[in-house]
């Protein structure tokens, strides 16, 4: 059986027999949410020790079958990532930054264990899958294509070792606007009883264990009336990590802002990285640097501290309006949008769409 060479990936195409016919489609894509409606393709490509990656095929979107001793279901070795594709201003499919989606989900192969995919194979996979489900785009302010590759261990084997049999499936998604243009800022609660990730775990991991251990706090904040959870450091419970899915950026009255800075604990966001290098081109001064609760709360208070908002590929950039915890609560600016955090947004979505320059070729485009 032919495997995959790092330099070419062939795909092989399995004809769809049935499509979900255009009517139903345009009616699920016309608000579609996030993450509840499924097109009609997935790629698959399998891995065993003996030949390593092969068997790459876009075909239909089916359920899986898996054997009930299937390593991912015991030990939960399994990685994702998610990225989306848009639609330019003039038609064309595009995605933005994918290697850099390929090259962290490597990343986060190595922490679990788990078999590097070459980085071709993976932009690959995204891109024809991304064009054979084109007619899926939900053409709605704000829509995509949101791109969900996955990999799990798929060896049938209860002993706890590394699998020696793996999945790598890409799936897609019609997605509205997160949250709607206007929408008003977010509420969170700071969890005291529970971290997301410890030094030398896997809090800089795309991995499915982390999010899991985050829906009891994630309970909690909704519990509690709030919409996201934010995490701190798990060594002193001082230092404000991420949300739950979301990295962070605090912005001053003097115009300067600060990210949590990488450390193993936070994963590394591609729209964090992305707004990092926005921000600073524009000679605006961010800094990588810890940031504790108590002084976002008196930075807040005394009004040094004007805005915050959290950013990732589904969200984009949202802003922060309130923060709650035990230990009582304060809101930051107006408790609404603030201007740093609107006008970063629009100049990130404007370099995504293609309404505006692209000089460091973040856009790669489909067709
Ligand atoms: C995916 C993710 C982010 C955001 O990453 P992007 O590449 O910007 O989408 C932030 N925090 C966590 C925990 C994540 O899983």
């Amino acid at each position: 059986m032919a495997t995959l060479a790092d330099a070419r990936i062939d795909i092989a195409r399995i004809p769809h027999p049935a499509p979900v016919p255009s009517a139903t489609r345009m009616q699920a894509i016309a608000d579609p949410g996030f993450g509840k409606v499924f097109t009609d393709h997935m790629v698959s490509i399998d891995w065993v020790e003996e030949l390593g990656w092969h068997n790459a095929v876009l075909g239909p979107r089916e359920p899986i079958s898996l054997d009930p001793a299937a390593a991912v279901l015991h030990y939960a070795q399994e990685i994702f990532e998610g990225l989306k594709a848009y639609k330019l201003a003039d038609g064309t499919m595009a995605l933005f930054r994918p290697e850099k989606n390929a090259k962290r989900f490597n990343e986060s192969a190595r922490r679990l264990a788990m078999p590097a995919l070459p980085e071709d194979a993976f932009v690959e996979a995204v891109r024809v899958l991304s064009l054979a489900d084109r007619d899926w785009f939900p053409e709605v302010e704000g829509g995509s294509l949101y791109l969900r590759p996955f990999m799990f261990a798929s060896e049938p084997f209860l002993g706890v070792r590394p699998a020696k049999q793996y999945k790598f499936l890409v799936i897609a998604s019609p997605a509205g606007n997160y949250f709607k243009s206007g929408a008003p800022a977010v509420s969170i609660w700071v969890s005291r009883d529970y971290t997301r990730a410890a030094p030398g775990g896997t809090g800089a991991a795309k991995c499915g264990g982390n999010y899991a251990a985050s829906l009891v706090p994630q309970a909690e904040a909704i519990e509690r009336g709030h919409d996201q959870v934010v995490f701190l450091d798990a060594a002193e419970k001082k230092w404000i990590e991420e949300l739950g899915g979301m990295n962070l950026f605090f912005v001053f009255d003097d115009g300067t802002m600060i990210t949590p800075p990488l450390g193993g604990t936070i994963l590394p966001g591609i729209t964090r990285d992305s707004l990092l290098m926005l921000a600073r081109e524009e000679g605006l001064t961010v800094r990588e640097e810890r940031y504790s609760l108590e002084q976002w709360r008196d930075d807040a208070t005394s009004g040094k501290l004007v805005e915050t908002f959290a950013c990732g590929t589904a969200a984009v950039v949202t802003p922060v309006g309130r923060v709650a915890g035990h230990d009582g609560e304060f809101t930051i600016g107006s408790g609404g949008p603030g201007q740093m955090t609107s006008r970063l947004r629009e100049k990130l979505v404007a370099i995504q769409r293609g309404t505006a320059p692209d000089p460091h070729d973040w856009v790669m485009r489909l067709d």
